[in-house]
């Protein structure tokens, strides 16, 4: 473990101010660093663009004056995370299962596929459906990908490398991870997806690049999604426990989404096959975030320690040197200001909120996982 001390990038910015790369969507042509050729994305097809991260793409691209077509089941994002692009001409949303075929009218430049449960929770929820998005879904992005002549970006995950035994993590690591244990439906389905994508690239000439995004954060979050960040800020925030699972020793480290979703479009402009790691360097224990956290809502919230969910990876950081070298990104947003930015976000929804029982979010890690244990059939999952 490196500790909370090794920065490496996210000097000080405003949360806003047009983190990571200067790359504007639509504006370059010509050959990528990665050899790839670089791009004018004109017109996006982003799955998932419902969700967390797939809203801030689509207004991202949509800044940048790129056309989108979000397409998204709403299985754990909402209509609401895009509201504001409703009545915008250059949006479109179509509500579509991505493991059912699906096609989209006209020009299609790049498919950015980001549709799948990302959080430990959810994909616990839903298994199957995580397990059949990764691998359907992600044929038939690539399918439609392939019919237009698109560019396609699949968002993998700093899953895929399980519970690491190299730190940080590189690209070129192949992983520790259980294929049949409670995260297996996540990081393999996305391992499939990773496979799938690099086959078509090899085999059949497609045009592909792979993500790999660490863990991500910022408004839009569910406050029920059971992620450390909305959890510890909606229970700061309300004054109750923070839920510390194990000794909290564990790392993680954090990226503002804005500097996210600057990795990604830059990826999608340049055309390195990848896959990239696409994250924030800065690591710190998860006891440290909570205290971070308390401190910035200015919260006497005490802190819980709570049973550790199985398989949680101990350590994780990203190397970025390919996304510097190739893509010429780095994250901008440091910890304090996007989480602050995160807290205000968080704050005005719960003071605006009719559904309080939704914003006040898991009383604990183990209400938050209760959901999981639930009786379903087989069509719930
Ligand atoms: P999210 O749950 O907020 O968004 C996922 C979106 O995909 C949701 O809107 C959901 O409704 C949609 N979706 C799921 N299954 C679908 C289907 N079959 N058809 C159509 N739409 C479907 O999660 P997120 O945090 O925004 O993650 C987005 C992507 O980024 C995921 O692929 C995830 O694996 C990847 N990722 C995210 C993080 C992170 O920290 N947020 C880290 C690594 C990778
Ligand atoms: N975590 C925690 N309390 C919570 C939720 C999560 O201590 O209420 C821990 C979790 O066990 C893990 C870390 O925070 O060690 C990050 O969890 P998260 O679900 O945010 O992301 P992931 O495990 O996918 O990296």
């Amino acid at each position: 473990m490196s500790g909370g001390n090794d920065t490496g990038s996210g000097t000080s910015s405003d949360v806003g101010s047009g983190s990571g790369t200067s790359s504007d969507v639509g504006s370059h042509s010509g050959t990528g660093t990665g050899g790839g050729v670089q791009r004018d994305i004109r017109r996006a097809v982003v799955t998932g663009g419902a969700g967390f991260v797939g809203s801030h793409l689509c207004d991202r691209l949509r800044d940048a004056g790129a056309a989108v077509v979000c397409v998204d089941n709403f299985l754990t994002g909402s209509a609401d995370n895009v509201a504001h692009l409703a009545e915008d001409p250059g949006f479109e949303l179509l509500v579509h299962d991505v493991t059912e075929p699906f096609d989209v009218a006209g020009p299609v430049d790049a498919v950015f596929h980001l549709a799948s449960p990302a959080s430990p929770h959810d994909y616990a929820r839903h298994p199957l459906a995580t397990l059949k998005v990764g691998a359907h879904g992600t044929l038939h992005a690539l399918e439609l990908a392939g019919r237009k002549g698109a560019r396609f970006l699949l968002a993998s995950t700093s899953e895929v490398y399980g519970d690491p035994q190299v730190h940080p993590q590189v690209e070129s690591y192949w992983g520790n991870v259980n294929p049949i244990g409670p995260r297996s439906q996540y990081d393999e389905a996305k391992r499939f997806a990773e496979a799938l994508t690099a086959t078509h690239r090899a085999h059949l000439g497609f045009d592909t690049t792979i993500v790999r995004l660490f863990n991500t954060y910022g408004p839009r979050m569910r406050p029920m999604d059971g992620r450390a960040v909305p959890t510890f800020i909606t229970q700061a925030l309300a004054g109750r426990p923070i839920t510390v699972a194990g000794d909290g020793l564990q790392t993680r480290s954090l990226c503002y989404v804005d500097d996210t979703v600057a990795g990604i479009t830059a990826a999608a402009r340049v055309g390195h096959p990848g896959p990239i790691n696409i994250g924030n360097p800065a690591e710190l224990t998860i006891l440290d975030l909570a205290d971070r956290v308390r401190d910035l809502c200015r919260s006497a919230a005490p802190t819980v320690f709570v049973p550790r969910p199985g398989d949680d990876p101990d350590l994780r950081r990203p190397d970025i040197g390919r996304a510097t070298a190739e893509l010429g990104w780095a994250p901008v947003v440091d910890l304090d200001k996007g989480l602050t930015a995160t807290i205000d976000w968080f704050a005005a929804r719960l003071a605006g909120a009719a559904d309080t029982a939704d914003v006040a979010g898991p009383a604990n890690a183990t209400e938050a996982a209760g959901a999981a244990a639930e009786p379903r059939t087989l069509t719930d999952l």
